[in-house]
């Protein structure tokens, strides 16, 4: 284990991982609870990993724009190219942690485990929320204070300490009064309640777009759009 403080340590790896174009950065600790929702394929290295960093990409506010009412072949290439970049980042983060002496398991952005209800590895939203990073919006996704929903994420799991959370949001943080993405679903999947979100409304809804799109991937983006942050997203040194 090396002598760096684990704000420090953070910080190296922020830096670090800045040249994949990665705007946000954070930490948290995960305990069992957190690692039995887990993908079973990761459950058992996860169970010597006792921290997770996540990596956030902005997405293109311009290519977000050229949504209107259905996913696109520009929205496609993009998500995919920042997903790219993101995997990027987590494999050099991991490398790096490797370099201070932990053991590192890079998480993808978007890999599909669970083909019926759509889950990757893990829940990148669920994690960051842990780290502070912003909160469970009424789209299912995490609302950053800032960039809204319109982040992409990627983790690392690490057994080398770190602060978590990596981010303080402030308290009470939340949607507020926001209806945005409410409003623009075309499955009628949002709900004021956050908890009430229909996942089985939107996975039926995205396979609709890949067959009547011709996208062979799936995705929607239009909640995703219309999320700029919440009202109520007052915080400090947010990166
Ligand atoms: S991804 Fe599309 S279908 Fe799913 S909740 Fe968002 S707007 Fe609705
Ligand atoms: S669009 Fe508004 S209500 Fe929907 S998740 Fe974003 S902040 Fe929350």
């Amino acid at each position: 284990m090396d002598s760096l403080e684990t704000r420090e340590r953070l910080a190296l790896l922020g830096g670090l991982v800045e040249r994949f174009g990665v705007d946000v950065v954070s930490s948290c600790s995960i305990d069992d609870e957190t690692r039995a929702r887990f993908h079973g394929s990761i459950r058992s290295i996860a169970s010597r990993l006792d921290h997770a960093i996540l990596l956030g990409i902005r997405l293109s506010a311009e290519v977000l724009d050229t949504i209107e009412g259905a996913p696109n072949w520009t929205y496609y290439h993009h998500y995919r190219t920042v997903n790219f970049a993101l995997d990027q980042a987590a494999l050099f983060a991991a490398r790096e942690c490797r370099r201070l002496g932990g053991r590192a398991l890079p998480i993808p952005a978007s890999q599909v485990m669970d083909w019926e209800r759509l889950l990757g590895h893990l829940s990148h939203r669920e994690l960051g929320e842990r780290a502070g990073v912003g909160w469970r919006g009424r789209n299912n996704l995490l609302v950053h204070p800032v960039h809204g929903s319109q982040v992409r994420y990627a983790t690392v799991l690490t057994d080398l300490a770190l602060p978590s959370p990596g981010i303080e949001l402030a308290a009470g943080a939340d949607c507020g009064d926001c209806r945005a993405c409410v409003d623009v679903c075309p499955a009628g999947a949002i709900a004021m309640d956050p908890l009430a979100f229909d996942l089985d409304r939107c996975t039926a809804q995205v396979r609709r777009f890949s067959r009547s799109e011709k996208l062979n991937v799936l995705i929607c983006g239009i909640c995703v759009r219309a999320c700029r942050g919440g009202a109520s997203a007052a915080r400090e040194g947010i990166a």
